[in-house]
C-alpha cells in the first residue's frame, strides 16, 4: 500500500534517534523507589510503626524520636509480639499476617494490610527490631537492611511487646534528606500525630519524647472518656468549650454512618482549624468534610474562630476503599456527598441551638418580621455565655422584644448572624457580607482558588467588612479629587474625603484574593528581561551614590533574584499568572482590576520586590 506521506513528516523520521532499549530495573531500586512513596518522611513512619503496635493489640505504646526523626524513631508496645519463626521474612515487601485474599480488604479491620510498611522503612533507613511472645523466655533482636536480616536473630532480654528502632532515615536518599534537614524537623507533625492517636484510642496509653528528654511531650493514661483523652492531650482550655455532636443516617439510598465526635463552641478561639478525624478508626483526611464544616462555622460564629472538631466516623466496611493511597491517609467513601450534608447539617443545628444562650435586641426588627417568635423568651442554659447577652444585662429592652435563636426556625437563623454587645450597628451588618459570603461559598465551593488558605483570607476579609464604610463607598457620589491623596465623597448628606491611596491598596489586595490563580493575563508587547528590570530597581533605590562601585554588587543581586525567580516561575505563573520565560523575561502579568492598566514605570520595583 502506497501512501503519500508529506514531506515534513519523512524529514522528521529521518533524524529520530534510535529508540532507547525499555530494562527491567533492579529489584533494588523498585524497592527504594516505592519505599521513598510509602515512607514520605520521618512522621509517616511514625505512623506505621504506630498502627503496627495498634495492631497488635498494644494498650501502652510510647515513642522516642531523635532529631525529628531522622536520626531515631522508636516505637515500643506492649502488644502480641512477633514470631521467631517470621522474622526472616519479617521484612520483606508485601509480606503481612493481616491479610490473604484480597477479598478480605472488604472487610479489613486492621490499620496495616499492605505489608509494606516495615520493608520500606529498612530501604530508606536501618531498623532493628527486639520482640518477645507470650510464654517465652527471652526475646529476640534483629537488625534489617534492604528488607533481608543482617545477622541471624539474637537472643536478649526483652519486656512484653515490640520495639522497632529506625535510625538514619533516609540516609541513601540525599535530596530527600536535605529538604527535611533544611525545613523545620518533622517532631511537631510527630506530637501532633501521636495526639491524634490519643484521643481516638482512648484505652491505649500514649508517650511521645524526644530523645534525651525526660519529660514527654504528649503523655496520657488509658482515659475513662474521649473528653478526658482530648483534656488530657489539648488542654482544659480546648476540652471545656467543646460540645459532643452525634449524628448518623440509615437510608441505604442516601448514606449509611454514624458520626461521634465533639466541635467547638462559639468561646473557643484559635487561627487555625483543627480536625481530627477518624474514618472506620483509621487516621484520615477528608477535605470535603473540613471545608463544609468551616463554611458553617464561618456563617454562624462570624466573629468567633476557626474550630476544633473530633470526628470518628463508622461506615460499613464494604462503603469504604482503604486501598487508594500509599500510605492510607486518605480513604474513598461511597455516598461521600451525602455523608458530607448530613454532617454539615447537624454541625449547623448543633450550633444554633448552642446560641439560645444568647439573646439578642431586636426592636426594630423583630416586630414586623418576627412577630410569630416575639413571645419565645430565651432561657438562658449557660451562664458564661452572658457576655453575649448584654442586652438582658442592661434590662432597657423588655423582655418580650427579645426573640430566640432557634435552628428550626429560618428567619430566626439571621439573628445568630448578629453579634450583640457594644459593637456598632455598622458591624451587625457587615456580618450579613459573611453569611452572603458563605452561603455563596457552600453553593458553588468551587469559585474562588481551591485553597484552604485562601479561603482563609477570604473569610478574614469578609469577617472585617466596615459595614458603615461600605454603604458610604458603595452608595456615595464621586464629587472630585480634593488633592493628589484624598478625594470628596458626597454620601447622604455628609461629605467625606476618601484615603484614595489606601482603599486602592485594600482594592487592589482584595481583588487579588479573589483572582488567586484564575488571574487574566496582561501580554507585555515584549518579553522585558528580568536581570535589566531589576537593576533599574537597585539603581533607582540608590541614586544617591552616583559612584559605580556598586554596580558590580547590584548586578550579583539583580541576578540571584533572576536566578530565583526563574526556579519559582512555574508557581508565579500557576497561582499568579506571572509568566517568566526560559531565558529569564518577564512576558505576562495578571489583570488584578479590569480595564486597568498597572504603570508600566513600577514594574522593575515590583520585580525587585516580588524577589
Ligand atoms: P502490615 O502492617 O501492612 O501488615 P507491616 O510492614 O507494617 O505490614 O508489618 C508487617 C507485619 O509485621 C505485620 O503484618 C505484623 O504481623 C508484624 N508486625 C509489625 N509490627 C508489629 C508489632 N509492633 N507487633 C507485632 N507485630 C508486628
Ligand atoms: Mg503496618
Amino acid at each position: 500500500m502506497e501512501i503519500d506521506e508529506p514531506e515534513q513528516a519523512t524529514d522528521s523520521a529521518a533524524v529520530t534517534l534510535e529508540p532507547p532499549r525499555i530494562r527491567r530495573l533492579d529489584e533494588s531500586v523498585v524497592n527504594r523507589i516505592a519505599a521513598g512513596e510509602v515512607i514520605q518522611r520521618p512522621a509517616s513512619a511514625v505512623k506505621e510503626l504506630v498502627e503496627n503496635s495498634l495492631d497488635a493489640g498494644a494498650t501502652s505504646i510510647s515513642v522516642v524520636v531523635k532529631d525529628g526523626g531522622l536520626k531515631l524513631i522508636q516505637v515500643s508496645d506492649n502488644g502480641h509480639g512477633i514470631r521467631y519463626e517470621d522474622l526472616p521474612i519479617l521484612c520483606e515487601r508485601h509480606t503481612t499476617s493481616k491479610l490473604s485474599a484480597y477479598e478480605d480488604l472488604q472487610t479489613i479491620k486492621s490499620m496495616g494490610f499492605r505489608g509494606e510498611a516495615l520493608a520500606s522503612m529498612t530501604y530508606v533507613g536501618h531498623v532493628t527490631v527486639t520482640t518477645i511472645t507470650e510464654g517465652q523466655l527471652h526475646g529476640y533482636r534483629v537488625s534489617y537492611r534492604d528488607g533481608v536480616m543482617e545477622h541471624e536473630p539474637r537472643p536478649c532480654a526483652a519486656v512484653r511487646g515490640t520495639q522497632i528502632m529506625v535510625e538514619n532515615l533516609f540516609y541513601n536518599m540525599i535530596a530527600r534528606r536535605k529538604t527535611l534537614q533544611n525545613s523545620s524537623d518533622d517532631y511537631p507533625k510527630i506530637i501532633d500525630l501521636i495526639s491524634r492517636f490519643a484521643v481516638q484510642n482512648i484505652s491505649v496509653s500514649f508517650s511521645c519524647r524526644k530523645h534525651g528528654a525526660n519529660r514527654a511531650d504528649v503523655h496520657t493514661v488509658a482515659a475513662c472518656s474521649r473528653l478526658d483523652a482530648i483534656r488530657t492531650v489539648y488542654g482544659v482550655s480546648v476540652a471545656r468549650d467543646l460540645m459532643e455532636i452525634t449524628t448518623s443516617d440509615d437510608n441505604p439510598a442516601r448514606s449509611i454512618f454514624k458520626m461521634d465526635g465533639f466541635i467547638s463552641n462559639a468561646n473557643y478561639v484559635a487561627k487555625k482549624t483543627t480536625m481530627i478525624l477518624f474514618i472506620n478508626d483509621r487516621l484520615v483526611e477528608c477535605t470535603a468534610l473540613k471545608r463544609a464544616i468551616e463554611v458553617v462555622y464561618s456563617a454562624t460564629l462570624p466573629k468567633a474562630s476557626k474550630p476544633f472538631i473530633y470526628m470518628s466516623i463508622s461506615l460499613p466496611s464494604e462503603h469504604v476503599d482503604v486501598n487508594i493511597h500509599p500510605t492510607k491517609r486518605e480513604v474513598s467513601l461511597l455516598n461521600q456527598e451525602s455523608l458530607v450534608e448530613t454532617i454539615q447539617t447537624a454541625v449547623e443545628s448543633k450550633l444554633m441551638n448552642s446560641n439560645t444562650s444568647r439573646t439578642f435586641q431586636t426592636q426594630a426588627v423583630n416586630s414586623s418580621v418576627y412577630t410569630s417568635q416575639t413571645s419565645h423568651i430565651s432561657a438562658k442554659k449557660d451562664p458564661q455565655n452572658s457576655a453575649f447577652s448584654s442586652g438582658t444585662k442592661s434590662q432597657k429592652v423588655p423582655v418580650h422584644k427579645m426573640v430566640r435563636t432557634d435552628a428550626r426556625d429560618p428567619f430566626g437563623r439571621l439573628h445568630a448572624y448578629w453579634q450583640d454587645g457594644p459593637a456598632s450597628q455598622h458591624e451587625k451588618k457587615s456580618d450579613l457580607a459573611s453569611v452572603r459570603n458563605a452561603v455563596r461559598l457552600r453553593r458553588n465551593p468551587k469559585e474562588s482558588a481551591d485553597l484552604t488558605s485562601i479561603h482563609e483570607l477570604l473569610s478574614d476579609i469578609d469577617s472585617s467588612v466596615h459595614s458603615g464604610l461600605l454603604d458610604i463607598v458603595k452608595n456615595g457620589t464621586y464629587v472630585g479629587l480634593a488633592d493628589e491623596v484624598f478625594a470628596l465623597l458626597q454620601h447622604n448628606t455628609h461629605l467625606y474625603l476618601m484615603n484614595v491611596v489606601s482603599v486602592s491598596k485594600e482594592l487592589m489586595y482584595q481583588q487579588a484574593i479573589r483572582r488567586f490563580s484564575h488571574f487574566n493575563a496582561i501580554q507585555l508587547s515584549e518579553p522585558a528581561p528580568l536581570q535589566e528590570l531589576l537593576m533599574i530597581a537597585l539603581k533607582e533605590e540608590d541614586v544617591e551614590s552616583m559612584d559605580d562601585e556598586n554596580d558590580d554588587l547590584k548586578q550579583k543581586i539583580a541576578e540571584m533574584n533572576t536566578e530565583l525567580l526563574k526556579q519559582k516561575a512555574e508557581m508565579l505563573d500557576e497561582l499568579f499568572c506571572i509568566h517568566i520565560d526560559q531565558e529569564g523575561n518577564l512576558t505576562r502579568l495578571p489583570v488584578i482590576l479590569d480595564q486597568h492598566t498597572p504603570d508600566m514605570d513600577y514594574v522593575p520595583e515590583f520585580l525587585l520586590s516580588l524577589g
